[in-house]
């Protein structure tokens, strides 16, 4: 019997670049299921368990959470909201290791569309990032950290994307614009695709 598999992209880009802001949007308009990995890690932060300061610790400097911990959470979110969806998963896959256990342990159980990539400049994500910390309350949106965030993202994250434009599986959006034209740009895309 064939089994059903939830159809999953990726959406990645700098701290600050619309990832969560433009999500929101394709769920209006498309009925995705939007997961952002950094939100189920602050929840998981902040029920006490036994995982929530090392996700705390982690997240303030700026680095990356053990796999398996954002895999798992990712995994039952997915299961709670059906597997016959359609996912956009916000945040993730944020470096090799991500990438690597991924596919050991989700690769058979869903059926991988594309990779969004928001592609913006340091300037921009460092001014919103800014704006947005005045805020957000999170421990994360502060000058110190935003430095760490940006270094983890061009060492540990770019060469994702890179490898999976290599494979021609990546959307290019240009991110560094007001939220409606970037929008605009990506249900063009996506447009084409579904
Ligand atoms: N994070 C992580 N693994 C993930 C997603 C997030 O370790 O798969 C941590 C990481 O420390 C990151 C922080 O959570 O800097 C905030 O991530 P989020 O995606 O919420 O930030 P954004 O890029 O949207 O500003
Ligand atoms: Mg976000």
């Amino acid at each position: 019997m064939d089994q059903v598999k939830p159809k999953v992209f990726f959406v990645l880009g700098g701290p600050g670049a619309g990832k969560g802001t433009q999500s929101a949007k394709m769920v209006e308009k498309y009925h995705f299921v939007h997961l952002s990995a950094g939100d189920l890690l602050r929840e998981e932060r902040s029920k006490k368990t036994q995982n929530a300061e090392l996700i705390e610790e982690i997240i303030k400097s700026g680095q990356i959470v053990p796999s398996h911990i954002t895999i798992s959470l990712l995994e039952s979110a997915m299961q709670a909201k059906g597997l016959d969806k359609m996912f956009l998963i916000d945040g993730f896959p944020r470096n090799q290791e991500n990438f690597d256990v991924w596919i050991k342990l989700m690769g058979d159980k869903v059926e991988f569309k594309k990779l969004f990539y928001f592609e913006c400049d340091e300037e921009t994500l460092k001014n919103r990032i800014k704006i947005r910390a005045q805020e957000s309350g999170r421990s994360d949106d502060n000058d110190e950290t935003l430095v760490k965030r940006l270094k983890t993202y061009n060492e540990s994250t770019r060469p994702i994307i890179q490898y999976f434009d290599s494979l021609s599986q990546c959307i290019h959006i240009k991110a560094d614009k007001p939220i409606d034209e970037v929008f605009q740009e990506i249900t063009k895309k996506l447009d084409e695709i579904l």
